[in-house]
C-alpha cells in the first residue's frame, strides 16, 4: 500500500503553497508509485472562524503593512502565543483531529508556523504514531510561533535559522540545516537568446504587492531600454490597470495574473525586483538572478532582506527612482557577474530533493 504524507498549508501569501508542491514535486520526483500525496488547507478544512483572520493576510500586507509588523512582533513571545493557542484550539483541535483520524496519514509535514502546537497535541489525542515534520519557510529569522519542540524533525534553510530555534527552545538534534524548498522546476537553466533586449521581472509574492507601478513608471521618466515581465499574482486590481496601461509604455511590458509559470519567466529574465519573499528570493537565486528588493514585511522579511545584501546577491531600496537608478548602475558591470558568483555559492536549489529524503527516513 502507497505511503502518505499530509502537508498542512495555508494560502496566506504564495510562499507556503509553494513549498508544499515543491516537496511534493520532489518527492514525486523520486517515487510516484510509494507515496500519495495531499495538501490539507488547515484554516480552510478546520475553522471557518480562523479561516476569515488567515484570508485578511492579503489585505493586511497590502494595505499596511506596518500593522502586519505590529501583530508580527507583538506575537513573538510564549505567553502570548500559549494564549492564541488557548483561544483557537476550540475551533480547531477537535476538526484536526477528525481529519488525522479519517486521512491516517503515515508522517504529517507542516510548512506553516501556525498550527504546529495544535498538531503535535492533535495527533497525540488521536493515539496514532504519526511523525511530524515541520519544513520553516523562513529562510533567516524566524517566528517563535514557528516551534513546537514535540515535532520529530524540524528542517530550516540556514545556519541562522537554526541558532535561533535553537534560542527558541527547540532541542537541537532535532534540527536539519537544508534549504528552502523549492520546486524542481527552477533549476531547469535554459539557455538564453543572444542579443535579446535586456528584461527585468517584477513581482510581489502571491498577492502582488509592493509598488510595483511606481517603478515602472519610473522606468518609463527614465527612458528604460529593455523590457519589463510584471507578475502580479493575486493582485487583480493592479493586472487590470497594468494590462490596460501596458501599450502606452516606449518600451515593452508584458504582464501577468497568478501564474504557474514563474520558472519560465525566470529564465527568460537577467534580474529580478521584488518584495523579500523568501520563496521568491529561493527561486530567484536558483536562477542565477541578481534581486533588487523593493519591500518587505517589518519583521518577518527583514532577515531576508538584510541576507540579500550581506551576500552581495542583490540591492534594496525601497525609493522607485533609486530601484531605476540601480538597474543601470549594475547591469553589465563587473558586480553583477561577481553577484552571479555570489548566487552560485548561497543557492541550493535541490533543497526540496533534500526534504524529501529527510521524510522518507520517518516512513
Ligand atoms: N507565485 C506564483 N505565481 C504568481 C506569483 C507568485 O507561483 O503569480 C509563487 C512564487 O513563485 C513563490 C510564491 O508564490 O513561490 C511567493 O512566495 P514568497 O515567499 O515569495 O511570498 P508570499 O507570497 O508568501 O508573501
Amino acid at each position: 500500500m502507497k505511503k502518505k504524507i499530509l502537508y498542512f498549508f495555508s494560502d496566506t501569501g504564495g510562499g507556503h503553497r509553494s513549498a508544499a508542491t515543491a516537496i511534493i514535486s520532489a518527492v514525486a520526483h523520486f517515487s510516484k508509485e510509494k507515496y500519495s500525496q495531499e495538501m490539507l488547507d488547515v484554516f480552510a478544512e478546520c475553522s471557518g472562524f480562523l479561516n476569515v483572520f488567515a484570508r485578511l493576510y492579503a489585505p493586511v500586507i497590502k494595505y499596511s503593512p506596518r500593522l502586519w509588523g505590529q501583530l508580527y512582533y507583538w506575537l513573538d513571545d510564549e505567553k502570548k502565543l500559549e494564549q492564541l493557542e488557548l483561544i483557537s484550539r476550540p475551533f480547531i483541535l477537535k476538526e484536526l483531529k477528525k481529519l488525522i483520524e479519517l486521512k491516517q496519514p503515515d508522517v504529517i509535514v507542516s510548512v506553516h508556523p501556525l498550527v504546529n502546537h495544535l498538531t503535535v497535541k492533535a495527533i497525540r489525542e488521536s493515539g496514532r504514531r504519526v511523525p511530524f515534520i515541520i519544513v520553516i519557510t523562513d529562510p533567516v529569522t524566524l517566528h517563535r510561533a514557528w516551534i513546537a519542540p514535540e515535532a520529530d524533525r524540524v528542517i530550516v534553510a540556514t545556519p541562522e535559522a537554526k541558532k535561533l530555534a535553537v534560542q527558541y527552545g527547540l532541542p537541537e538534534k532535532k534540527i536539519k540545516v537544508i534549504g528552502m524548498p523549492i520546486d524542481p522546476k527552477f533549476f531547469l537553466k535554459r539557455p538564453r537568446r543572444a542579443g535579446r533586449r535586456f528584461t527585468i521581472l517584477m513581482m510581489g509574492g502571491g498577492e502582488g504587492a509592493g509598488k510595483m507601478r511606481d517603478i515602472i513608471e519610473e522606468f518609463e521618466r527614465k527612458k528604460f531600454d529593455g523590457q519589463l515581465i510584471v507578475i502580479c499574482g493575486r493582485n487583480k486590481q493592479l493586472e487590470t490597470k497594468l494590462k490596460k496601461q501596458a501599450g502606452q509604455f516606449s518600451f515593452p511590458v508584458r504582464v501577468f495574473g497568478f501564474t504557474n509559470q514563474v520558472h519560465e519567466l525566470m529564465a527568460e529574465s537577467d534580474l529580478i525586483i521584488t518584495k523579500a519573499g523568501p520563496g521568491t528570493i529561493a527561486e530567484a537565486l536558483a536562477m542565477n538572478l541578481p534581486i533588487i528588493i523593493t519591500a518587505w514585511l517589518p519583521g518577518q522579511e527583514e532577515g531576508n532582506v538584510e541576507f540579500v545584501a550581506r551576500e552581495n546577491v542583490g540591492r534594496v531600496s525601497r525609493d522607485p527612482a533609486r530601484v531605476v537608478e540601480l538597474v543601470s548602475e549594475l547591469r553589465s558591470t563587473k558586480e553583477f557577474d561577481e553577484m552571479k558568483k555570489n548566487i552560485k555559492r548561497v543557492s541550493r536549489p535541490q533543497a526540496a530533493l533534500d526534504i524529501a529524503r529527510e521524510i522518507f527516513r520517518f516512513i
